[in-house]
């Protein structure tokens, strides 16, 4: 029995959620089923990536204290990205490209021409690893002081290419590439003293809380049984502990200032919400998972709570960490 989240293997079992949210919501069949591709191909770069972070042995754990998530460091070069991770996006991108053409078969042409320009060999320009480096400069968050400041979409119209095929290129790959970071760096989270709103790995937003029993004897929940909040990084996947009762964007503690949304008449009501902070305007979804012993797949579960996103940007609350399927405007 599956007692913690920790114990969670979170890739397991995509298919079957793939089919739950099929049978609950037939109308998210096409976009489950391309993020279900597209978790697949996440399981094959984290398979075919090397088994030692990026960081090496370097990982700054005491930086936490700070406030600085693991990658901090890999993030403060993206402008000027080391071979290592150059070589790891190339190989992460051979696998991403084929596995998003085929989600989005749209962009598929697009992509192939992307996905031939980045298999070049060599030094050229506009090709293979210098490619790669322009398109993780233009990601980055240090994207307005690289040299020459060029977007995306710069790089799309120099080439000829789809702005919104590179995108998609540039952050599917980068995501897989921090996907499989975030299984290397876990356990390096100092899980006791970590109460940030952004993720302890890659810093990204929560797209999810779940209430899940923790470790043992945890007096908190012996108390309360009402289980632990843990957030789910939207970018990466890594968990960590939030107090319940606190605003993830504003630390906002005041109950009267904090609502619960539920959809009425929803045989999940019980146990899928929405929190809305009146202060700040923001939401988080929270699934309730402390009765589920069963393996549940926390990347797809985010996808399943769409209706709660509905309801809650239909009251003009806005998402913590917008993604491709929460972003509704
Ligand atoms: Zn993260
Ligand atoms: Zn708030």
């Amino acid at each position: 029995m599956r007692k913690t989240l920790q114990d969670q293997d979170r890739l397991c079992d995509v298919d079957a959620a793939l089919n739950d949210i099929k049978t609950r919501r037939p109308a998210l069949t096409d976009i489950a089923t391309a993020y279900a591709l597209i978790l697949h191909a996440r399981t094959a770069v984290a398979a075919a990536l090397p088994d030692t972070s990026i960081l090496g042995g370097a990982a700054a754990t005491g930086a936490q204290a700070q406030g600085a998530p693991l990658l901090a460091p890999l993030f403060a070069t993206l402008s000027k990205p080391d071979p290592e991770l150059l070589k790891r996006f190339l190989a992460a991108a051979r696998i991403m490209l084929p596995a998003t053409a085929q989600a989005f078969p749209n962009m598929a042409p697009e992509l192939a021409k992307i996905a031939v320009l980045l298999d070049k060999p060599g030094q050229g320009r506009d090709q293979g690893a210098d490619l790669a480096a322009q398109l993780l400069s233009a990601i980055g968050p240090d994207a307005e002081h690289a040299t020459p400041p060029q977007t995306v979409e710069d790089i799309a119209a120099r080439l000829g290419l789809s702005a919104p095929a590179l995108h998609m290129c540039a952050t599917e790959t980068f995501l897989a590439v921090l996907g499989h970071e975030s299984e290397l760096l876990g356990e390096l989270v100092d899980q006791d003293t970590w109460r940030r709103g952004y993720c302890p790995v890659c810093g990204g937003g929560p797209d999810m809380g779940i209430l899940k029993e923790g470790h043992g004897e945890d007096s908190e929940f012996l108390v309360s049984k009402a289980g632990q909040l843990w957030l789910h990084c939207g970018q990466c996947g890594t968990l960590w502990r939030f107090p319940r009762l606190r605003c993830v964007a504003c630390g906002c503690e005041d109950p009267k200032r904090t609502d619960l949304l539920i959809a009425e008449g929803d045989p999940r009501s019980e146990i899928e919400r929405a929190h809305l902070c009146q202060d700040c305007k923001s939401y988080l979804l929270t699934v309730n998972l402390v009765d589920r012993v069963d393996k549940v797949n926390l990347e797809m579960l985010p996808m399943g709570l769409l209706h709660l996103d509905v309801l809650a940007q239909e009251r003009g609350f806005g998402p913590l960490a917008p993604s491709p399927w929460n972003t509704l405007s």
